[in-house]
């Protein structure tokens, strides 16, 4: 008698879809579980916003450039896959804010913003001394009674002050989130500060508590490692080695899924092909308005089509080292709003990451686009570069054009999580289970946007699917 073998399909080969590929191949051989799996990629290549370029000998991200070191999936995946050994650490270095026509070096201590240490606060120039004193406040404001979501600016004005958020907090959060932090959702992005704040009362305390729990003391007394890991051979090579590991059968890339409904409990998929698959589970790992047009008919599905996502381009410019007439002792800078620039951040990435630039040549990456002002992201490439460069020169002392630039540019790219997409996303999850079984979502559009989150998603999908057709 031949064994009923269940299908899976997973929509999407970005790190989200191929983590969930690696996982669920593992399992089934592992466990040798009668499935069968699929990965259907609509590019012709795997990786989604990864892509590394190597270009004269430099190494260049175009898109995520590392991950959080603390959050351990990632490095776990990279070692599981045989690149332990090309894990390497950010330098550490000076980091500035571009506000009020200066770079400021962030405050020693500031934790996204927060101060925890106060000596570097009373001594910084970001701001003014009445913005000072409005931050202490935080020692004696009650812990806010409001127990639903709120904006991240609406939580750090209150506790803060204005001035801070405007001149540290928001360019340091919205250069993660490419967003706006009057929008954004607290429970959404950053849970912790709510909760340090209703532990502790002061934000200042409570993040310092924090500060001090994470940063036990080297034993060795060694130099403090960079909070950021990537791959010296660049974070394609990571999708590369997963992508070695899968079944050549099971990848199909260059096709799209272009519709999908469900019937008796089954996935009915047509692909851009021609062809049509029948599945019984299905992990849709596209950006979030894609997911939702494959489904239109799905009521559950609709809040997806409202939900923003902000363009962003990255620019990376190489130069030879006497370009750079006046040096800047860090390894980048990001931007305030309140003044005129376009850029929103910069990244010395020659001193940031040594190995990705040769010998006597310096590598710039920056960032435009921000939600509200995206239209900087259309123009043409030349456009982008002459306005970068025209803001790096209000500060630096760049001499003539770069050898080569690299212009990505990166449309609806940055998921917004604004106030209410916790309970939003969970209402959607929880429905589908009910109405949908077998349908799950998973990605940077939903519980977290850092690679290392996309990973996790992907693998806790795969257990969602074999808990499921285990049962
Ligand atoms: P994606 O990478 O978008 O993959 C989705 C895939 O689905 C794509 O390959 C797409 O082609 C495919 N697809 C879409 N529709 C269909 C369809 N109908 N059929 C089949 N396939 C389809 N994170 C960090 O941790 N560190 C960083 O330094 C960092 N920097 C970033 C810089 C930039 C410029 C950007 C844009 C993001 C950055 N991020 C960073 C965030 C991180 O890169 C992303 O959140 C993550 O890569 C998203 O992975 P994903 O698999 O969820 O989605």
């Amino acid at each position: 008698l031949s064994e009923k073998r269940q299908k899976v399909v997973i929509i999407g080969g970005g790190i989200t879809g191929i983590t969930a590929a690696y996982y669920l191949q593992k399992e089934i051989k592992d466990k040798k579980l009668p499935i069968d799996y699929r990965l259907i990629e609509a590019s012709h290549r795997l990786g989604g916003k990864i892509q590394t370029m190597k270009r004269d000998g430099f190494t260049i991200e175009r898109g995520p450039d590392s991950f959080l070191a603390r959050k351990q999936s990632a490095a776990r995946l990279v070692k599981e896959v045989g690149l332990g050994e090309e894990l390497t650490n950010n330098s550490t270095g000076q980091s500035y804010v571009l506000a009020r026509e200066k770079l400021h070096p962030i405050p020693q201590g500031a934790v996204m913003g927060i101060p925890t240490e106060i000596s570097p606060f009373l001594t910084t120039g970001l701001f003014s001394p009445m913005g000072k004193v409005r931050a202490a406040a935080d020692f004696i404001l009650p812990k806010t009674k409001e127990k639903g979501d709120q904006s991240l600016g609406h939580f750090f004005r209150r506790r803060l002050g204005n001035e801070v958020v405007e001149n540290l907090i928001e360019p340091l959060l919205s250069g993660i989130y490419a967003g706006d932090i009057d929008r954004l959702s607290l429970m959404s992005t950053f849970p912790q500060f709510y909760h340090a704040e209703q532990e502790h009362r002061s934000l200042i305390f409570g993040m310092k508590k924090i500060k001090d729990l994470r940063q036990k003391p080297s034993s060795h007394g060694g130099k403090a490692k960079g909070q950021f890991l990537t791959l010296k051979t660049g974070l394609q090579s990571l999708v590369d080695a997963v992508e070695e590991h899968l079944e050549p059968t099971a990848v199909q890339k260059g096709v799209r899924v272009d519709s999908m409904h469900e019937s008796d409990g089954k996935f009915h998929l047509s692909l851009s092909n021609g062809d049509k698959i029948i599945a019984d589970s299905v992990i849709v790992t596209t950006p979030h308005y894609a997911a939702q047009s494959l489904l239109p008919q799905c009521s559950l599905l609709q809040p997806l089509k409202d939900m923003p996502a902000t363009s962003v381009a990255t620019v990376a410019m190489a130069f030879p080292k006497e370009a750079v007439k006046q040096d800047i002792n860090g390894t980048g800078f990001v931007v305030a709003r309140n003044g005129d620039y376009t850029i929103t951040a910069c990244t010395w990435t020659h001193k940031k990451w040594p190995h990705t630039t040769p010998e006597g040549k310096v590598l710039l990456r920056c960032y435009v686009g921000k939600a509200g002002d995206e239209a900087v992201v259309d123009l043409s490439d030349e456009e982008i570069v002459r306005i970068v460069l025209e803001d790096l020169n209000r500060i630096m002392d760049v001499e003539g054009l770069p050898e080569f630039s690299i212009v990505s540019r990166w449309k609806r790219a940055m998921p917004q999580y604004i106030v209410g997409h916790k309970n939003t996303i969970e209402t959607i999850y929880d429905q589908l289970e009910h109405t949908m079984p077998g349908l799950f979502l998973a990605g940077s559009s939903y519980e977290g946007l850092g690679l290392p989150d996309c990973i996790d998603q992907g693998e806790t999908a795969v257990q969602k699917v074999l808990n499921l057709l285990q049962k």
